[in-house]
This record gives structure tokens, C-alpha cells and sequence, in this order.
């Protein structure tokens, strides 16, 4: 959430910005113009990568406000594209639909999968030894919310959020998020509205991590290099990636040391094809090539949009692609290493 009281106008935000070319001194003025409520360029560049929830030194959360200013004034190319979809969004919340339960086993927790479908996992998912006799809620009731900054809706998280997290304290179980942005309404957003969760919950790594330790002897380790993919909820838990470095010891995996990694790493391109397709491709090849440069056997994506728009360009790079539940299915034996597209 934007706290005014950190910023000191130092402009690294922006400055450090890939989607723009601005020196200190423009970045600052920036940054003036946005906490004036002024029209400022950023508003209409910003592609809402999310690296800035990171990169601010002081954790004033420049984003945040960027986000806030573009639903509001709609100076975003992005917004139009997506106005229709984000009142559905309203609509469901305000109407209270239903959302999607399948009962899994009285004493396993409950799989959360937001607002994505059962088929924008990968194939065989549901039915892993890893995630079998869950129960599985997926649908608007259960939206993460906070995605919904790259579409203009960055006001849903505080208005929904309290209805959300009820919905899924309704379940009476611990809830694993299957999708990162789940934890991060529960886990930071929750938080920074003074929401109480009352339930216990887990990241989807915290739990893989769980079942690698428990299944120990299952493992074949795989000894492959591979690149890492993070999605932009990563930015608000970076935490999250000593959870991953110990699933990817546990399963032979090592991360290739890259140009585009950590505080450095490049969105999935998904937000800047709403806005320029041409950067978006850009970002693309760019992210793909340091991968293969530097010797990746593979990328591994953590969440499924970034699969969606990641497919096309690893396929033409002869990149293989693999989600992160998939990659540790591997090392259990249910899915075979992906063949090299060329
Ligand atoms: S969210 Fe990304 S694109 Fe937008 S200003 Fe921050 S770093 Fe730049
Ligand atoms: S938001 Fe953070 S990085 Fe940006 S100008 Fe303010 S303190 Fe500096």
C-alpha cells in the first residue's frame, strides 16, 4: 500500500523502470506529479510489472500509486481493454455468485485456485499424488483480487478483500494457495487493510516443500540447470525464494545465474501486450535468450499467465516450459523431462 511518508523523492523507481527512460531528475518530477494527483507519463507507460514494489528502497510502494492513479483517471491503455471484465468482476461480488467447490477428503486441506480454472493448470495437476483428495474451490468468491491491478481494478483488493477471505474461512479448513497471489491477499494485503484471517494457510511452495521433506525417498533427483520465471506477485513476497531454492536442492534442480534475475528479473510480457505488443515481444526474447545463453535446460513458471504467454516464445527459442508443480512431479516419476523443441 502507498505510504506518502517514505517516499524522499529519490526517483530510484523509476529510473530503475524498464518500460521507461527516465534520468533522476524526470523521475522525481514524476513521482510529484503522482502524489499531486497530477496527469504524469507514467501513469499511461507503466506496463504494472510490479518491479517497483521492490526496487523502492524505502518500501514506499510507488506502484501502488501508479495503480490507484491509472483506475482513476483511466490514463492507461490498458484500462479500456479490460473495463468490461472488471465490471463483470463487480457484478459477481455484488451479486454474490457461487463459487466452484469439489469436496476432496474430510481430513486434507482445501486447494485454492482463485479465480483461475482447473485447465489453466497443467494437465494431470488435480490428480498428482501431491494434491489427490484435496478439496478444490476455485471462481470469483475465491479471486485472489490483486491481479486485478493490471486491469484497472486496483480498488477491488481493499473492497472485496473482507468478502474473499470470509468466503474461504466459510471452507472450516486449512487453505493451500495453488497461485501466489491467493497468499498474497492473505498474507500482505490482508494485513495492510487490518483484515483477520482466521484460518492457517500456506504458499503452494511452502506446501511442496512440506511433501518433498515427507516423501524424501520418492525423489529422484533430477540434475538439470534450469532458469526461473517468477510472476509479479513475487515482488510483495520475496521471501517466497528461499522456499523455492529448497525445493529445487531437494529435487536436483539448480537455477542458472543470469542477467534477469531477482530484483532484475523481466515481467512474462502478459501486461505489456495489452499496451505494445512489439515491447511485449521484446521483453520476451530478451528473458528467453539470457535463459538459453546461459545454458537453462528449462523454465520453470510459477504461475499459470505467465505459462499462457510464455508458451509461444519458448517453443520458437526450443525452450522447454515447465510449471512448477510439474517440474517436481518429475522428480516424483509421474511426468517425464519435456523433449527439446529443436
Ligand atoms: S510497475 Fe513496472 S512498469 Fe510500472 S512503473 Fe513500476 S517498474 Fe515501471
Ligand atoms: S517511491 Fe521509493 S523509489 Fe520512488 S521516489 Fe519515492 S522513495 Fe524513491
Amino acid at each position: 500500500m502507498w505510504d506518502a511518508s517514505k517516499c524522499d523523492y529519490c526517483g530510484d523507481c523509476l529510473v530503475r523502470c524498464r518500460y521507461v527512460d527516465y534520468d533522476r531528475d524526470r523521475a522525481a518530477r514524476e513521482i510529484k506529479l503522482l502524489m499531486e494527483g497530477q496527469a504524469a507519463d507514467i501513469l499511461g507507460s507503466c506496463i504494472t510489472c510490479n518491479a517497483c514494489v521492490q526496487t523502492c528502497p524505502t518500501g514506499a510502494d510507488p506502484a501502488d500509486l501508479i495503480y490507484t492513479l491509472q483506475e482513476k483517471t483511466g490514463a492507461s491503455p490498458i484500462i479500456a481493454g479490460f473495463k468490461p471484465f472488471i465490471d463483470a468482476v463487480i457484478q459477481g461480488f455484488e451479486e454474490g455468485g457461487a463459487g466452484i467447490i469439489v469436496e476432496g477428503e474430510a481430513n486434507k486441506p482445501v486447494l485454492s485456485l482463485d479465480s483461475f480454472g482447473i485447465k489453466q493448470f497443467p494437465k494431470g495437476t488435480m490428480e498428482s499424488r501431491m494434491f489427490k483428495g484435496m478439496t478444490v474451490v476455485r471462481g470469483k468468491p475465491y479471486a485472489s483480487l490483486v491481479g486485478m491491478c493490471h486491469m484497472g481494478g486496483a480498488s477491488l483488493t481493499a473492497r472485496y478483500a473482507q468478502k474473499v477471505i470470509e468466503g474461504l474461512s466459510a471452507l472450516g479448513k486449512d487453505i493451500v494457495y495453488l497461485h501466489n497471489e491467493g497468499y498474497v491477499l492473505a498474507h500482505v494485503k490482508a494485513k495492510e487493510l487490518g483484515i483477520d484471517v482466521p484460518y492457517r494457510y500456506m504458499h503452494l511452495f511452502e506446501y511442496l516443500l512440506d511433501y518433498l521433506k515427507s516423501n524424501a525417498g520418492d525423489i529422484t533427483p533430477l540434475n538439470r540447470k534450469i532458469a526461473y520465471q517468477p510472476n509479479c506477485a513475487a515482488r510483495w513476497i520475496p521471501h517466497q525464494d528461499a522456499w523455492l531454492d529448497e525445493i529445487f536442492d531437494r529435487i536436483g534442480v539448480k537455477r542458472v545465474s543470469r542477467k534477469y534475475e531477482g530484483v532484475d528479473a523481466l515481467c512474462c510480457g502478459g501486461p505489456a501486450l495489452a499496451v505494445n505488443r512489439e515491447l511485449a515481444a521484446k521483453i520476451q526474447n530478451d528473458n528467453i535468450w539470457d535463459a538459453r545463453d546461459n545454458q537453462a535446460e528449462a523454465l520453470v513458471t510459477i504461475c499459470p499467465m505467465c505459462d499462457l504467454v510464455l508458451g509461444a516464445p519458448t517453443a520458437k527459442a526450443g525452450l522447454p516450459k515447465i510449471f512448477i508443480t510439474d517440474i517436481c512431479r518429475m522428480a516424483l516419476g509421474e511426468a517425464p523431462w519435456p523433449a527439446t523443441a529443436n
